[in-house]
């Protein structure tokens, strides 16, 4: 037993199927009259589908949403912002149509309502990660914090087998490194071990089935429950890694995760033998970095850096950057030690 801390965050959640028909409610409970709407141009369709059942409580659509929220694309919507003259936001998509929400309502304090259609979470975290010049900077405020998150089931049935598998480990990491972290607390543990049970079970069905509502059902349960580890305890080695990666070389944020996740977890298992036999249960096995790793071969996820087209001289040059902070000096230290397992996992490919 130990003594611990634990901090809810402060956002309202509506879970089931069509729960997207009450966006208008949850837009009076805020107060807003006019929501600029916010997505990536690959959910523009479901964008407008949405802001057509909101009529003309939708003040315009902004469509250009990337991922790693670079500032410029902020800048643009910043000015989209300005010409509606919305009074919220309202973001329907993955992390990078959620990312940039937050983007404004940092600048803003703007109120959020966030409609996620993948499982990466950031709808329930106070995080934002922004991107310039190739440099990917992290930060965390109350005001990034999504007001209330409509978790809609039916908008995650058309994410393509491929989209959902790396995005089910994407969630899936957040738990892993909750169960180390150094703020762990025995909520988010039960939280972690649920989540992980949830994809892990849900995952293959999904790539099977893509429109298998009850697996999409607890998909997306699990990475609610993922996400709120996320928003809660701090992460580790490997976020850090991906964060680096991603920043870096532009690399696809899921697929990142997917390829590294049980590498890392191999890598730190020696030393969190609490959060192995946690992962043990949930996994149903006495070996969850492999069942992890088997997890991705069995969903088809990528396996290598080398897939994602990454080059492996890459990492050198990442290494040897001379403008890297003492922080990313380390984490790319550790990337660097991974090296060998980078290779394991292009020969598994
Ligand atoms: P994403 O939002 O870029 O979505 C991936 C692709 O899937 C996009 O092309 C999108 O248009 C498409 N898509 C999304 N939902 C779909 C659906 N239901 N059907 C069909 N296509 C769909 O990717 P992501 O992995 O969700 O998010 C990654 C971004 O989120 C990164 O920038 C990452 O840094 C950030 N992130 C931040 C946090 C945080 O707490 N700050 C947490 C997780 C992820």
């Amino acid at each position: 037993m130990r003594d611990f801390i634990y901090s809810a965050a402060p956002a309202r959640i509506l879970f089931g199927t069509g729960t997207v028909g009450r966006l208008g409610e949850e837009l009076d409970r805020l107060g807003v009259r006019r929501a600029l709407m916010l997505s990536t141009r690959g959910q523009q369709g479901t964008a407008l589908a949405i802001a057509e059942k909101i009529g003309a409580r939708c003040a315009g659509l902004f469509p250009g949403a990337a991922m790693h929220t670079p500032v410029d694309v902020t800048a643009s919507a910043m000015e989209k912002l300005e010409e509606t003259g919305a009074d919220g936001l309202v973001a329907i998509g993955g992390g990078s149509a959620i990312g940039l929400s937050k983007a404004i309502a940092l600048r803003t304090d703007l109120p959020q309502i966030v409609i996620p259609t993948t499982y990466a979470g950031s709808e329930m975290t106070p995080i934002l990660g922004e991107t310039q010049d190739g440099v990917k900077n992290t930060r965390s405020s109350p005001a990034i914090l999504p007001e209330v998150v409509l978790y809609d089931v039916d908008l995650t049935l058309g994410l393509p087998a491929a989209i959902s598998g790396v995005s089910g480990l994407n969630a899936i990491a957040h738990a892993v490194e909750a169960l180390y972290a150094r703020d762990r607390n025995p909520v988010t543990d039960l939280m972690a071990e649920q989540g992980v049970r949830a994809l892990a079970r849900s995952l293959p069905h999904i790539v099977a089935e893509p429109d298998a509502h009850d697996a999409r059902y607890d998909a997306l349960y699990g990475a609610w429950l993922c996400g709120t580890c996320l928003g809660s305890v701090g992460m580790a080695l490997h976020h850090k890694i991906c964060h680096t990666l991603g920043g870096s070389f532009g690399l696809p944020h899921a697929q990142t995760h997917a390829v590294m996740l049980p590498h890392a977890l191999a890598y730190n298992s020696p030393a969190v033998p609490d959060a192995m036999a946690t992962l043990g249960r949930a996994f149903a096995s006495d070996d969850p970095a492999q069942a992890l790793f088997d997890l991705g071969r069995n969903i088809d996820a990528p396996a290598a850096l080398r897939d994602l087209g990454m080059a492996r001289g890459r990492l050198k040059i990442l290494a040897h950057r001379q403008e890297v902070d003492v922080g990313r000096a380390h984490v790319v230290h550790h990337l660097m030690h991974l090296q060998p397992l980078f290779a394991q996992a292009e020969h598994h490919a």
